[in-house]
């Protein structure tokens, strides 16, 4: 009781609910920056750093995407030539393949929804990571 009457005006609660308030009922000027996810997707920017691919023309097979990846997240497999695999559950998404690659054969796309149920499926093989230019 003692802190109701100290607080009887409730400022804090009353300003919070205010904010409340004028957001439920989209009062003044205030943009919405949220989206309805997965019915509405937010526009990716151009240097997002989504799922790797790999030109199939470019790549030469020559590892150093593989010795600058800082989580051992590549390995070079044997699928016709000589082409990275890439572990994205241990990939932490740094583009370190990318810039290194002397080629510009490794790129990053904005792809995002790569939850799987199975470890074995985050392991992204040559063809699943192939792209012809
Ligand atoms: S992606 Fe680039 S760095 Fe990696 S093996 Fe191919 S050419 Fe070499
Ligand atoms: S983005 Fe970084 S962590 Fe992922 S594979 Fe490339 S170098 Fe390795």
């Amino acid at each position: 009781m003692g802190w109701i009457s100290k607080n009887w005006l409730m400022c804090g609660v009353m300003k919070g609910l205010a904010v409340t308030i004028k957001h439920f009922f989209q009062i003044g000027d205030r943009p919405v920056v949220t989206v309805q996810y997965p019915y509405e997707r937010m526009e990716i920017a151009d240097a997002f750093r989504g799922l790797h691919a790999v030109s199939e023309d470019r790549c030469i097979g020559c590892g150093i995407c593989e010795m600058n990846c800082p989580n051992g997240s590549i390995r070079i497999v044997r699928h016709n030539k000589w082409y990275p695999q890439v572990n994205i559950g241990q990939c932490m998404f740094c583009g370190l393949c990318v810039d290194t690659c002397p080629m510009d054969a490794m790129v990053m796309t904005k792809k995002y929804e790569l939850a799987t149920r199975s470890k074995e499926m985050m392991i992204y093989n040559p063809d699943r990571l192939l792209f012809k230019e």
